[in-house]
């Protein structure tokens, strides 16, 4: 087979980029390791900026998303048994959409394969790059049902095959730079059968650990505790986590959590890294296959879109003729990295100070939140890194 662009990986990043290209008229091919069934089912990130919603309605790929989405206009931060609450939406003018990532994945696969008739490949096994630096690019796989190896010559690969993907993986060492960084904690995330206890997002500051409740639905919440890197999910008894959960989230007027089933429990590290440039001969990398961000501030899907919307942007505009958006498009997505990584790292020490032991990180980790609820400036600045900005950063 030929085609002009394989895009790799079926996650919000290469589901964006091949929408873009199939609505441009630029023959692609998506290639995903998993099932159909099995990515419309992933649980994962849940809030997406207004930014991003805006820029996906106007590619016409927003419709469910605004008819059934929930939007949050403030958090709340717990701590000395203290409610404080942060009016992101009237601090920022902007709002987070609460949208389950595999609900947007169902989205975009319905609006690729059956709405627009594009080539997409499930179970796909092997995936191999071919001369990539060279004129003659290709992506070959094994056909899950013949088990035959299939190769798809083609001019540009678009790598979104995430944090584990073979796409990062295929650039020679020496061609890019990973730079990581370790915030040193890791998280239990928890999916709570439960209906919510607050409204939105509550960040509660302990010194045992952070606990934070992140509303999702009426009948699911999202809970997250920190616990020590390297810790097993099932040293985590279903008592043991609600009893955690309830003194770091306990707050003097707050309602009594709601407990439920526990459907999830993962423990994440919450590590980053970077990859230098994005870009190696005729692969492009979009979403964590080229950044990880840590979840703390809810960051990855969102970079994920942006870095696909710049992307399929570039590629149309290079089969146009012309190659500029293609020549920047790793500074233009980095920019945007950066500053999230940045920010995260920012909100990190305000929630995990308290319990680090450190008696320096504690207190300015305490002199950080003190400023934010203090100062009107300090807040504007934080909630517009917090519900992410229009302008490129
Ligand atoms: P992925 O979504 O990882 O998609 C990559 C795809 O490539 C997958 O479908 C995978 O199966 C496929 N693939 C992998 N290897 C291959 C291969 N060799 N060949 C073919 N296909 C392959 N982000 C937010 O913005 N907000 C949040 O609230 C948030 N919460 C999170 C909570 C959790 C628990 C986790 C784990 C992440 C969270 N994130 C959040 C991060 C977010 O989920 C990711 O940043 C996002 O999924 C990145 O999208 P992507 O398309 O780059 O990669």
């Amino acid at each position: 087979t030929r085609t002009r662009v394989v895009v790799i990986g079926a996650g919000p990043a290469g589901l964006t980029v091949a929408n873009l290209l199939r609505g441009a008229g630029v023959d692609c091919v998506v290639l995903e390791a998993e099932s159909r069934e099995f990515i419309e089912r992933r649980p994962r990130a849940g809030f997406i900026e207004e930014w991003a919603v805006r820029a996906l309605a106007r590619h016409g790929l927003a419709d469910r998303l605004l008819e059934r989405a929930e939007t949050q206009a403030q958090f709340e931060f717990r701590f000395a048994g203290e409610r404080h609450l942060m009016r992101t939406a009237e601090l920022s003018g902007s709002r987070h959409f609460v949208y389950p990532q595999p609900l947007l994945v169902t989205d975009l696969v319905a609006a690729y394969a059956d709405a627009a008739g594009g080539d997409i490949r499930f179970g796909v096994r092997e995936v191999r790059l071919h001369d990539v630096d060279g004129e003659r690019p290709a992506v070959s796989y094994r056909d899950p049902v013949t088990g035959e190896r299939q190769r798809i010559e083609c001019e540009l690969i678009a790598g979104c095959d995430g944090a584990r993907g073979v796409s990062r993986a295929s650039i020679p060492a020496g061609r890019t730079v990973l730079t990581r960084h370790d915030h040193g904690v890791a998280w239990l995330a928890l999916l709570a059968e439960a209906p919510p206890s607050a409204e939105g997002v509550v960040f509660g500051i302990h010194e045992s650990g952070l606990g934070a409740h992140m509303a999702r639905s009426p009948e699911i919440t999202r809970y997250y505790l920190q616990v020590e890197p390297g810790e097993r999910a099932e040293s985590w008894s279903d008592a043991r986590i609600w009893d955690a959960l309830r003194t770091r989230l306990a707050a003097a007027g707050a309602p009594p959590l709601t407990e439920g089933p526990l459907v999830e429990k993962v423990v994440l590290d919450m590590h980053n890294y970077v990859v230098e440039p994005m870009t190696y001969g005729r692969l492009h990398l979009a979403g964590d296959s080229a950044h990880l961000v840590a979840p703390i501030a809810a960051k990855g899907m969102n970079l994920a879109i942006n870095d696909a919307l710049l992307l399929a942007q570039a590629l149309i505009a290079h089969f146009q003729g012309d190659g500029s958006g293609l020549a920047e498009y790793s500074q233009a997505c980095l920019r945007r990295a950066w500053q999230y990584l940045e920010f995260s790292q920012w909100l990190s020490e305000v929630l995990h100070g308290a319990s680090s032991g450190d008696r320096f990180r504690a207190g300015t980790a305490a002199a950080r939140l003190r400023r934010l609820l203090g100062s009107r400036s300090a807040a504007e600045a934080f909630a517009g890194l917090y519900i992410g900005e229009e302008a490129d950063l």
